[in-house]
């Protein structure tokens, strides 16, 4: 029994004290519970004033603070020298030169000595007036040093009123997320007994932070733009991570259609988990290959119990996002070993790790880059890294001895990359040979296509590479200028632009031409109505969240590959990604009615 769709309220419903916001539901699930409202902006500080007595301890605590954050920044600048360089490292030089100078933090001692305020307040009033005082100045040298004053505010506050984490580490039980916006780390480390989805300000589908929470299965609305100013903390709130809505303080009308729906998709849920263990094929008789997408090793069991026939592509970037230190070889290698292990024989993918963009390490989170998107991440970074590469590169090639692996590079963007990335693999070969160790000296050894220099010289790369994996996350992004976690042009972030149609359907052929594997592992794979253009394509492989399976399979198992090719043809002949998505979405819900079962009407 599918669900029924249920009624989509709108801002401004008659109850006078609920409130409904909108934005993008990117990981389904409806959950009932109350708000724990993470307000990033520190610099919203109450005024306390405290006795005479008062003014020692809080001087005592500013005294605790700053060293402790000092003792921080020098960690920080430790770190950033095995990891990013000098650069970096300079940078906390003065940031520790900056709160060692009492220049910068007399003032807020005086302020607590003077006005016997907290000093928390203390801080937040006079580095922000420092801060901009700094703006001012049309020397963009030193107003840029308003970003390093405001840094150091925050490090100050964050000791002296408890960092955003140590919150969520404490949320009550059944709290639902609200924040400006949250990292994939941050995601990853939730506590799911008590936090049961999350709302954010910003965002979008295809962020790390989106992929993350549908790996976890926790419900999530991004992109709601205005939350954390307006949301008391505690409210009691429905998220609905389907229709991408958020409301806050809901009547009773609401509560019970919401718990009935609940309800209804728990069965629904039931009733697809049974396509689990039926064969992925087409009608007409045509495998295809279902495979999980997986950010942490003990996934591999719900890409297996969801039907999925293996795992096409391991974000081991997030074995960096959840630990306070940078992996060594034998904690890759116990990763990659489980999931070996788990795969009992399966196919696996190890991308190699793809840091930077949205997803980076504390040392990096210090240093931002101006454009992230564009800067140094993924296999820009490892090449620039290769101490730490090769210490990844050696597990997976150790890990390789004990069961199936293929390892790809991500986003490569030139064949010499590709070249650089395989000659280190080699090279880790060699070492490991010399030490007489085992390892798989057939590996195949393939990449991400990922941007359009890529997949324009696909031919190219084909002739070099033993498979290609199709990442239609990023391939959006960057054929259309699009930014993936920006939710104000979320709406221009199409799939089904001609444009990268035409980038998958040279990609396919290149493949063809040079009779090696081509899958897909963007998120664009899941969608029903996409995956049957994919398949139209012609491809025979399809990497997925470990959720989207089932709903996959189903409608595999419902169409015919002449079906496929039919929509394929037609959507080629289009101009617009608005006549693509409406085409392909008629014909998905034409032939495969029930594949939109799980989902509302929109
Ligand atoms: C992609 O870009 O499509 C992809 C699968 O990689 P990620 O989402 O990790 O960038
Ligand atoms: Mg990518």
């Amino acid at each position: 029994m599918a669900p029924k769709p249920r009624p989509k309220p709108t801002p401004g419903d008659p109850a006078p004290s609920m409130q409904v916001f909108n934005g993008l539901g990117v990981s389904p699930g409806i959950v009932i519970g109350r708000a724990l409202v993470l307000d990033d902006d520190l610099r919203h500080v109450q005024k306390r004033t405290v006795t005479e007595a008062g003014v020692k301890t809080e001087l005592a605590r500013l005294d605790k603070a700053i060293k402790a954050a000092v003792d921080e920044l020098n960690a920080a600048q430790k770190a950033a020298k095995q990891e990013i360089g000098d650069e970096a490292v300079e940078i906390f030089r003065v940031h520790v030169a900056m709160l060692t100078d009492k220049y910068t933090t007399g003032p807020a001692r005086r302020l607590i000595e003077q006005e016997r305020v907290g000093a928390e307040y203390a801080v937040a009033k006079t580095m922000g007036e420092h801060a901009d005082q700094l703006r001012k100045f049309s020397n963009s040298a030193i107003a840029t040093k308003a970003n390093d004053v405001e840094d150091l505010e925050d490090r100050l506050l964050n000791h002296l009123l408890g960092p955003r984490a140590s919150r969520l580490d404490k949320a009550p039980e059944n709290s639902v997320v609200i924040a400006r916006d949250l990292t994939p780390s941050q995601t990853a480390g939730f506590n799911r007994k008590r936090i049961l989805g999350f709302a954010t300000d910003l965002g979008g589908r295809t962020s790390h932070t989106a992929i993350v929470a549908r790996a976890l299965g926790l419900p999530a609305v991004v992109g709601c733009q205005n939350l954390t100013d307006s949301i008391p903390e505690g409210a009691p709130v429905i998220l609905d991570g389907e229709q991408g809505i958020l409301i806050v303080h809901p009547d009773k009308e609401h509560l019970e259609q919401y718990r009935l729906y609940t309800e209804r998709r728990r069965l629904f849920q039931l009733e697809l988990s049974e396509i689990a263990d039926l064969p992925s094929v087409t009608a007409d008789g045509t495998p295809i290959e279902v495979l999980g997408n997986i950010e942490f090793a003990d996934e591999v069991g719900l890409v297996l119990n969801n039907g999925g026939s293996g795992v096409g592509l391991y974000r081991t970037e997030f074995l960096y996002l959840t630990s306070d230190h940078e992996p060594t070889e034998g904690e890759h290698y116990q990763s990659y070993k489980r999931c070996v292990e788990l795969c009992a024989g399966r196919s696996l993918t190890i991308r190699t790790v793809d840091l930077g963009a949205d997803k980076y390490t504390q040392a990096r989170a210090e240093v931002p880059e101006r454009n992230p998107f564009l800067g140094l991440r993924s296999i820009r970074y490892c090449l620039k890294s290769q101490p730490m590469f090769k210490r990844q590169l050696r597990a997976i090639l150790r890990a390789s001895a004990l069961g199936p692996i293929k390892v790809m590079f991500p986003l490569v963007t030139s064949v010499s990359e590709f070249r650089s990335a395989k000659y280190l693999i080699n090279d880790a070969m060699e070492d490991l040979e010399e030490q007489g160790l085992a390892f798989d000296r057939d590996i195949k050894i393939g990449m991400m296509v990922e941007v359009p220099s890529a997949a324009l010289m696909a031919d190219v790369f084909a002739r070099e590479v033993d498979f290609f994996s199709i990442g239609t996350n990023d391939l959006v992004q960057y054929t259309l200028a699009v930014d993936r976690t920006n939710e104000r042009v979320a709406n221009l972030y199409n799939p089904g632009h001609p444009a990268v149609i035409q980038l998958i359907r040279t990609i396919i052929r290149a493949a063809r031409r040079h009779e090696i594997p081509v899958s897909c592992c963007g998120e664009s794979a899941s969608d029903p109505e996409y995956a049957l253009l994919l398949m139209g394509l012609g491809l025979r492989t399809l990497s997925v969240t470990s959720s989207s399976i089932p709903a996959l399979k189903r409608m595999i198992r419902s169409v015919t590959i002449p079906q496929c090719e039919r929509i394929a043809r037609q959507a080629l002949t289009f101009d617009s990604d608005v006549q693509v998505s409406s085409y392909l979405r008629d014909r998905a819900r034409q032939i495969v009615p029930e594949a939109f079962d799980g989902r509302s009407a929109e």
